[in-house]
């Protein structure tokens, strides 16, 4: 499909990608695929099929294949189907209308980032450096909060301005599902299952939102692997895990809605395997805030592998999901009755479509939404890198919110403490400090002490991190630990090559390695070795269980890690039936929502591993309920 003799041509371009990404960071997180997606086509094929070396001595040209990996676009024929469904471009070989697209679009985000840092600089009266915030740790947050940041809905953000419903209908659809992720699959598939004509708007060029990208790990009670019982990995139940992540929520949680994802679970998982073809690794971990040994880690080790098999359901039963599908506003003639259609912006146009049954929204958090965060939670400054995909933003609460929909929970915003300390990324290796405490796996400060109970909830280990003053932490872990934590040699191999993991037959030798105290390394791991002999932690009060392996034995690993923003707990109210509810209490008739875009079921902190139960349960709740309403 490549022509390889437009190669120089293709390097200089290359050159000019790299150049652009070291200058405009953001880019790293792919923003630039969404204009201009044949050039990562090329660098795909050249890269994996004809072994052309276009590292260009960068680690940034990893993050690009590395992010490409998991959403899932390797697959190069995959990805062209994929791409070509939404229309984004006719010829595959062109490459100066390629890089004409991505000049084009290098010049609109030379000309955004200019005019948001105007706004930033207008918005935030007291600007906050990162410098400054590192050092001030928490009270950083104080500080933005004293600015009084709001959402500016009076300019171009007036999407809360009364609209006059559309003349004419473009078309009719039984179930109209906004957003490709989990819960939009999801729910599209049970939908389907029942007989409903299903169509999933994404504004995306490609499917899968945060899902595709996410780490790929589950927490269930059980599954029909029943690995906890094979792995000897101690009890566990619905109740269990649906006490943990009330507490994990501090008792904000919605309880009948923890009760769907905590009973669901494991039937969710289970509908993945069977109907799905989704497969699990032989491996069960204990995560922050998780009182036992439940969270499961799919094959792949990315959530392309619970997406695929869910896409694979849906479109078996006739979904359609149609790509660079933007919703811009949500239909409702008046505060009682039902939703009525929505706007959306395609290739073509704007087209108007009518919903027949039933709307389910499932459009996901807004991490990457700056404004609507420090309208909602000040401390959750700018300067923090996000883990999300750049499509997370919070429009689609605000057109609900708009026509009547309440919401709950907004400021509570979450860091994810273990991301690429430069970029923000969750990459493969950012998922090993989740998955190793329950393991042994310990995390310590540049001085090589540990800083915090590493079994603590993500906001106590984020916090613990920012209150240090210093960047970054480490993860130590050893390569005892590896399978037994859901990880593989391959991509420990992986990590190695890019830098992620740093490698050494010692702790002196690692300690030397990662320029810290070599007598402060091993006086930590010697202390903490002795805890786990001891069974308790005197120190930091970590629970010590029997699976825990000291870190004795070499190879020993390392990898950095710093806090950056993950989830929003917060948005749109639903029941446990997963209707939208009302302002004034009442449910919105035909009307769902599933998902990040929902608040209430995490409370004020997500556990780690609940976001995708919950989406697949709630997804799957909205589809079942969706194809029953009338037509
Ligand atoms: C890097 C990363 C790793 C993670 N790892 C884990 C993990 O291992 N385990 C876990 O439990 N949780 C994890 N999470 C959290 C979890 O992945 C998310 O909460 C989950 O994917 C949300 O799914 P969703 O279906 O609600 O939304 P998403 O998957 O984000 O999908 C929403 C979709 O809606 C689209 N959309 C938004 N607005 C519009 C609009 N106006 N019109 C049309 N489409 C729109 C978006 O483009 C997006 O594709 C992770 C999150 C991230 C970012």
């Amino acid at each position: 499909m490549v022509n390889l003799n437009k190669e120089k041509e293709l390097r200089s371009f290359l050159d000019s990608v790299l150049k652009d990404i070291e200058e405009y960071r953001g880019l790293i997180k792919f923003e630039f695929y969404k204009n201009s997606l044949v050039p990562l086509d090329y660098i795909i094929h050249l890269y994996w099929k004809e072994n052309v070396n276009i590292n260009l001595g960068s680690p940034l040209f990893h993050y690009i294949i590395e992010g490409l990996q998991r959403i899932g676009l390797v697959n190069h024929t995959m990805w062209i189907e994929e791409i070509t469904i939404g229309n984004v471009r006719d010829d595959k070989n062109d490459v100066s209308k390629d890089t004409k697209n991505y000049t084009d679009f290098k010049n609109k985000i030379n000309r955004e980032e200019k005019m948001a840092k105007k706004d930033e600089i207008k918005d935030t009266l007291n600007t906050v450096t990162r410098r400054g915030f590192l050092k001030a740790g928490v009270s950083a947050g104080m500080l933005a909060a004293a600015t009084g940041l709001a959402l500016d809905l009076t300019k171009k953000d007036a999407e809360a301005a009364p609209r006059n419903l559309p003349k004419k209908w473009d078309e009719e659809i039984d179930v109209v599902v906004v957003g490709s992720g989990f819960a939009g699959l999801a729910a599209a598939a049970e939908a389907g299952k029942r007989g409903a004509k299903v169509v999933i708007l994404e504004k995306m060029p490609a499917y899968g939102g945060n899902s595709i990208i996410n780490g790929g790990v589950y927490a269930a009670w059980d599954s029909k692997l029943h690995l906890r019982q094979k792995l000897n990995l101690g009890i566990d139940s619905p109740k269990q895990h649906f006490d943990d992540t009330l507490k994990g929520g501090d008792y904000y949680n919605i309880p009948s809605l923890v009760k769907n994802l905590t009973e669901g679970s494991a039937d969710a998982l289970n509908w993945m395997i069977e109907e799905g073809g989704c497969k699990l690794r032989e491996a069960l971990t204990r995560a922050g805030g998780h009182s036992a040994y439940r969270t499961h880690t799919v094959a792949e080790g990315v959530g392309r592998g619970f997406t695929e098999p869910l896409r694979k359901i849906a479109e078996k039963y006739g979904t359609k999901i149609r790509l660079n599908n933007e919703i811009t506003w949500i239909w409702r003639k008046d505060t009682e009755g039902p939703v009525l259609g929505v706007e959306v912006k395609t290739p073509k146009g704007k087209r108007n479509i009518k919903i027949k049954k039933a709307l389910i929204l499932a459009s996901g958090g807004f991490s990457r939404d700056i404004k609507m965060r420090q309208a909602y939670n000040p401390s959750i400054v700018p300067e923090y890198n996000s883990t999300n995909h750049p499509g997370a933003t919070g429009e689609c609460i605000r057109f609900a919110q708009a026509i009547g929909a309440d919401t709950l929970h907004l400021a509570f915003i979450q860091l994810y403490p273990f991301a690429e300390p430069e970029t923000g990324i969750l990459d493969n290796p950012a998922v090993y400090p989740f998955n190793g405490v329950g393991y042994g796996l310990i995390y310590v400060d540049k001085n090589g002490k540990r800083f915090v109970n590493e079994l603590e909830r993500r906001d106590v280990c984020a916090m613990a991190q920012i209150k240090l003053g210093q960047k970054p932490t480490y993860s130590i872990f050893n390569e005892e630990m590896v399978t037994k934590m859901g990880g593989t040699m391959e991509e420990i191999e992986k990590g190695i090559a890019k830098g992620r993991f740093i490698k050494a037959n010692t702790i002196e030798e690692l300690a030397q390695k990662l320029k810290m105290p070599v007598n402060n390394l091993v006086e930590t791991v010697k202390k903490y070795n002795q805890y786990i002999k001891d069974g308790k932690d005197p120190e930091f009060n970590k629970p010590i269980t029997k699976a825990m392996i000291p870190l004795e034995k070499g190879p020993f690993y390392a990898v950095a890690q710093w806090p950056a923003v993950h989830h929003t707990m917060g948005g749109i109210r639903i029941n446990e039936k997963a209707q939208v509810i009302d302002i004034w209490g009442k449910v919105i008739p035909k009307f769902y929502a599933a998902g990040e875009v929902t608040g209430g079921v995490h409370g004020s902190n997500r556990l780690g591993s609940n976001a995708i139960p919950d989406c697949v349960v709630h997804g799957r709740i909205a589809g079942i309920n969706a194809a029953q309403e009338k037509a």
